[in-house]
């Protein structure tokens, strides 16, 4: 199996058929596993052996099929499936980290991550410095003797900064600290982020993973030691644990995840391409697009540039909300990762718990559109949004 292409091992890996046989993996909706003797059950709360399973909140075997087709994508040695993409990286962050402990993180996050670190972290005793994720000497100078973490998401939301996963790893290793990277926006297909440097990966499964807008879901990915050792043992006694029904439908996304994430990114290339120089928008952010200001290093770490774009309509945010107004096949929607195409307008939604300031230095500008390209047809998308631009 380790020879496999990542689309084999989307469809095939981690599968286990039971004696019926059956095609699809089987959906265990179980809480707990019942013992022939109570010599058998004395054993497996002893011995933690594969396939064996005590209850379903250290794990079942559905969820171990996801985990461990993750696990084949990533080229991680083992995997946790958590119930949100939240769950994985506060159980991440929450397991690695004690109080007196220090934690450098890029300050362009997701906002529950930012809350999570900034709030939550720091309540618990645990120091705090939040850098501009793209420069690395802003990284080296934070760096602190009792410095454990380093976190950043690889592609920031929504401005689709490019962060250096390779520079941040080994400024994070010399420090004796490790690389946590929320991978979302990168997604599983488009950047082998654990062989660039990170030694942990966290995904919201709710986006592409699933990518049809059904489940919630997330997984983290790191060394069989980090699972087994740290996140495990603070994870099966707090709760977040991964519902099988929801892996199931996990395990049907995976199947065609690499075939949908590379359509939606033909088409974002195709809309910034036919979004270029009109005279109703400013600027576009693609991060493999030769515009965007770190496309050399996403064209060095990504084998493509994902799935969502952003871009700003002149007119700030009565013009942009004509626009978003205008939209027949784009729906508005904070998600991403769909199969359907959702756009957002980030400064009167999920950013707008930023100060003017803080908003004005991410770039997240009135006029700024968020859009996720999904699988319809791309003349249909380039003609829909077209269309409501020029309302704007
Ligand atoms: C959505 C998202 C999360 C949180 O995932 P949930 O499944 O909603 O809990 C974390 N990080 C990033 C970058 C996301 O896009």
């Amino acid at each position: 199996m380790e020879n496999w292409k990542p689309r084999t091992k989307l469809v095939h890996a981690g599968a286990k058929r039971s004696q019926f046989g059956e095609l699809s993996e089987a959906m265990f909706l179980t809480q707990g596993f019942v013992y022939d003797s109570p010599e058998q059950a004395e054993a497996r709360f002893i011995e933690n052996q594969p396939d064996e399973y005590i209850y379903g909140r250290y794990g079942n075997p559905t969820v171990r099929m996801f985990e461990e087709r993750m696990m084949a994508l990533e080229g991680a040695e083992d995997a946790f499936g958590t119930a949100t993409g939240m769950a994985a990286v506060s159980g991440t962050l929450f397991s690695l980290l004690s109080a007196g402990d220090h934690i450098v993180s890029s300050k362009a996050l997701f906002g529950s991550c930012l809350f999570v670190i900034d709030d939550i972290l720091r309540r618990w005793g645990v120091e705090v410095t939040l850098v501009d994720g793209t420069d690395l000497s802003a990284w080296q100078s934070a760096m602190q003797p009792n410095t454990k973490v380093c976190f950043c998401e690889a592609i920031s939301n929504p401005t689709l900064e490019v962060t250096d996963i390779a520079g941040i790893a080994k400024i994070a290793h010399d420090a004796g600290a490790l690389l946590v990277v929320d991978n979302v926006f990168a997604t599983p297909v488009h950047q082998r982020t654990l062989e660039l440097g990170a030694d942990i990966v966290v995904y919201s499964a709710t986006k592409h993973i699933d990518g049809q807008g059904r489940c919630l879901g997330g997984v983290v990915l790191g060394t069989e030691e980090f699972i087994q050792e740290t996140f495990i043992p603070f994870n099966k006694h707090t709760g977040p644990s991964m519902s099988p029904f929801n892996a199931w439908v996990m395990l049907k996304g995976l199947e065609t995840l690499s075939l949908r994430c590379d359509a939606q990114a033909d088409t974002a290339v195709k809309i910034v391409d036919a979004l270029r120089g009109h005279d109703k928008i400013g600027r576009i952010l693609y991060p493999t697009d030769a515009d965007h200001p770190n496309h050399e290093l996403a064209r060095r770490q990504m084998t493509r540039g994902g799935t969502v774009i952003a871009f700003e309509v002149k007119g700030g945010k009565e013009a942009a909300f004509r626009a978003l107004n205008a939209l027949n096949i784009v729906i508005l929607s904070n998600n991403l990762g769909d199969a359907k195409s959702l756009a957002t307008h980030p400064v009167t939604t999920t950013h707008k718990n930023l100060s003017p300031e803080a908003r004005a230095a991410a770039g997240i500008t009135d006029g700024l559109i968020r859009l996720s390209v999904g699988l319809e047809d791309s003349d249909d998308l380039i003609a829909d949004i077209l269309g409501a631009l020029n309302t704007a």
